[in-house]
């Protein structure tokens, strides 16, 4: 009997300047992808945020009016550790996002700001790995995103977005999806890893409300332990997966 051959996941496409992260809550690209943000930022490249909401449904013991701002503080604060400076938000309703006309508008109009080569989004599957179920506004904005970058570089589909004097952008070269149980590529975690720990650290309040164990043994763990189970399929370097879609 031989040992079942394990797919090597590719590296991800290097021949690109901008990239733009749409998510659905404060804290997904922290979990998700933030020790590549990391090492692209240092290559000198340019990563913008959309968050859809504000996370403002997601600490139990702190209600939604005081919760927004102040996860969007931490989210800024997170973004600033991995070389993001812009982060905006969509201000759609944190845990109730529905997929559909607005959210794909807003992504659209979005993608037609910042003008983007790559698009990342997080998990849009019904689970992760098959484990555990996803959250809705996770699979709304994650679709949406997908779809969005089309819609953007149509200028039949929401021309009210061209009558804002955003014109269309259709220069998307490739949607990556961080968190997804079919990743095809990935990225070397080790330059951004430190980064990424303390990107995920500045959601402290977050992290405070959700566990007991010391925050940064908490992150590091979390982090680390997802890079390590990927190398596997990367030839032994612990990374940050994605599964990539070309257009
Ligand atoms: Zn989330």
């Amino acid at each position: 009997m031989t040992e079942p051959t394990i797919t090597q996941l590719q590296p991800m496409p290097e021949d690109w300047q901008r990239a733009l992260a749409v998510v659905a809550h404060p804290d997904d690209l922290e979990y998700g992808c933030s020790a590549a943000i990391a090492a692209w930022t240092d290559a000198g490249r340019e990563v913008a945020y959309v968050l859809a909401s504000r996370g403002e449904a997601g600490i139990d013991t702190l209600e939604p009016a005081k919760c927004g701002p102040l996860r969007e503080q931490e989210q800024r604060a997170s973004a600033a550790v991995v070389g993001v400076s812009t982060v905006e938000f969509l201000d759609h309703k944190d845990g109730v996002i529905e997929y559909g006309l607005a959210l794909r508008r807003d992504i659209a109009a979005a993608i037609r700001r910042h003008r983007p080569e790559l698009v990342i989004t997080l998990n849009h599957r019904d689970t992760w790995g098959g484990v555990a179920w996803n959250t809705p506004d996770h699979v709304a904005v994650g679709r949406a995103t997908l779809d969005a970058a089309g819609d953007a570089g149509n200028r039949w589909i929401f021309p009210e977005l061209t009558e804002q004097g955003l014109e269309p952008w259709n220069g998307v070269r490739w949607v990556a999806v961080a968190g997804s149980s079919s990743p095809t590529h990935a990225v070397d975690a080790t330059p951004g890893m430190e980064r990424a720990v303390r990107s995920l650290l500045e959601h402290r309040a977050y992290i405070e409300a959700l566990t007991t164990e010391d925050p940064e043994t908490y992150a590091r763990t979390f982090l680390t332990g997802v890079a390590e189970q990927t190398a596997e399929r990367f030839g032994g370097t612990p990374a940050v997966a994605f599964e990539l879609f070309s257009r």
